[in-house]
This record gives C-alpha cells, structure tokens and sequence, in this order.
C-alpha cells in the first residue's frame, strides 16, 4: 500500500510506493563518455580561459590569482562564465516584479584530476573541499544585498552538470528562496529545533546509516527521491562557518562515506547534492539526491514527489556497502 508522509515540520508530501520497488541495479544508467580533457576548461594548462580565480587552493595556502594565473593547484574557484546571477546587471524592464538578478555566481573546480569522482576523494581532499564551502560561505554571507548562499554539486549530465570535469558551484543570491523560509519560519516559532529533533529521533531509527562523534547520516523518513541522504550536524549550528576544525574534519570524513555509499550501490550515479544554510536561527544540513526517477506530470502538478524506494530499504542497502558498523 502506498504511503503518503509528511515533511517532518513543514505542510509538504511524499508518496513511498514500494510496490514500485526496484533493485539497485534497475537505476543504472547508460553513461555517456567522458568529455575530452584537451578541450575541457577545468583542466590545468586550461587556465587562461576561465576568469581570474578568485581563490587557487595550492600546498602553498589559498591565493587570488593575478595578472598571470595560478599553476599547480588542487582546486579553483572563479566566476562562472554562464552566470544566472552577476555582481552589476542590467536594469530589468519590470511588468510584474522583476528584480535585477544581482549576485554571484562562482564555480569550484574541486580537483585537477579531469577523471577525478569525488567519491573517491582522498581523505585529505575532501577535507580542503569541505574548507572551500566554509570560505566561500564566510566570503558571501555578510555580503550586502546577499540574502542567501546556494552551494551544491551537479554530478552527472542528467543531473545538471554542463562539464563532466568535477567541480561545485556558489550562487549568492538577493532573495530569500521559499523553501527555506518556510523551515525558517517553523523554526524560529517553535519551542524546540526540528533538526536537532531529527538528529535525534532519525538516530536510533532503521534510516540511520552512519555516525561519527558530530555528524550524522540517514536516509530522512521523508525522502523526496530513491537513496535521498541528509547529513545533520549534532550541534545546533546554523553554517559551515560555525564548525570547529574537529567538526570540519569529520564532515569531510561523513560527506566521503555518503558519496562513497552511493557510489558503490548505484554504479556512480548522477545526484546532487545542496547545503543548506543561513547566518543564524537555523540548523545546517546537506540533502543528496541521486537523479533517478524523472520528475514528471504528477510532481510537476503537484509538488508531491512518488519516491519508489523507501527510505528504510534505501539505508540498509547503503549501511551494507559500508560494512557493518559505519564510523565516519
Ligand atoms: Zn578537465
Ligand atoms: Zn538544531
């Protein structure tokens, strides 16, 4: 029988219709081949193409590039070239309302490597990727007219990413998305955080996939799309600039065991993968979804998303990859 769940605290719906039920292996997709790294941007030696980066990861600390770019770098980030936001747009003719879509709008090339999959990102790397997120969070946050700091991943064609050459990306944008001021709203009118709620309750569940000492990994009991994971810190913290070093270290460590998991069961899928986050009054979060099921009419009309696995099956099958007891 299908089951309709409600959002943990918010008026929203998710069918789990396991009667639809797959095996991992009926997700797998046909991949295309990889673009080709002689004529990928990314690529190092390709660094006069893309704009001046605003920050070069290298052994020798984090530096801006200058007149002439920065060589031997473990990661970039520069303004996207293709920006849905920019620093100083062009007046918009308003006939309903229409705001100038000033912001920013940055990629993150995460590694050198044109082959590279961020699932099997050493340790190490996955640590400085985790510290980009923290610095280009830092550098946007208390930016005027910045109301809020989208940072993701596309991974895959079918999930949104125009190069196949690994890379994130950061959109500051003027307004306040609905999504999270709805979770906003809720929490700042309710006696209690509903994540660290979650954090709680979801822990001693069947959707528990893996823990350390200040993150966790589950499977949420709403779950949008098949293998959805969420990844909550245990401390009420609000962003990524408030972790401690401790805390960064071992997001790095659990956001590896996620991507690694999922990786493995569903043959590198495509996903994506968003931070959610605000200066203050929030709990942060990452929410992975694997782009498995097509978003179609009824999700379209709705709003209502039919997730064909449900979340209890999903972790099992994800705590099984990671053998039997997960330690991020
Ligand atoms: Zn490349
Ligand atoms: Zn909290």
């Amino acid at each position: 029988m299908p089951e309709i769940r409600k959002h943990y605290f918010l008026d929203e719906y998710c069918i789990i219709a396991a009667e639809r039920r797959k095996r991992p292996s009926d997700f797998r997709i046909q991949k295309g081949e990889p673009g080709d790294s002689n004529s990928c941007p990314f690529c190092p030696g390709h660094e006069e193409t893309t704009p001046h980066a605003v920050a070069v990861y290298t052994d020798q600390g984090v530096k801006a590039d200058g007149i002439e770019r920065i060589l031997d770098w473990k990661m970039r980030v520069f303004p996207n070239l293709f920006a849905a936001m920019v620093p100083s747009p062009s007046r918009p003719t308003a006939e309903w309302i229409a705001l100038p879509g000033h912001g920013h709008h940055e990629v993150i090339v995460d590694s050198p490597l044109h082959g590279d999959n961020p699932a099997h990102f050493s340790r190490e790397h996955m640590e400085l990727l985790v510290r980009s997120y923290q610095d280009r969070y830092a550098h946007y946050c208390c930016t005027s007219d910045v109301k809020y700091v989208s940072i993701f991943k596309n991974w895959g064609r079918e999930a949104g990413a125009s190069l196949s050459h690994t890379h994130s990306q950061v959109v500051a944008v003027p307004i306040m998305p609905p999504l999270i001021k709805r979770e906003l709203d809720a929490l700042t009118s309710a006696s209690f955080c509903q994540f660290c709620n979650i954090v709680e309750r979801e822990s001693t569940s069947d959707r528990m996939i893996a823990e350390n000492e200040d993150w966790v990994l589950i499977a949420p009991f709403y779950s949008q799309t098949p293998y959805e994971t969420w990844i909550l810190p245990r401390r009420h913290i609000s962003n990524l600039s408030e972790m401690n070093e401790e805390e960064r270290v071992r997001l790095a460590s659990i956001l590896g065991l996620a991507l690694k998991s999922m990786c493995s069961l569903l043959d590198d899928p495509p996903y994506n993968y968003m931070i959610f986050q605000l200066p203050s009054e929030y709990h942060l979060s990452i929410r992975i979804q694997p782009t498995l099921a097509k978003i179609a009419g009824f999700e379209r009309g709705t709003g209502i998303y039919i997730n064909s696995v449900p979340p209890e099956q999903a972790a099992g099958e994800l705590r099984q990859c990671l053998g039997e007891a997960p330690k991020g």
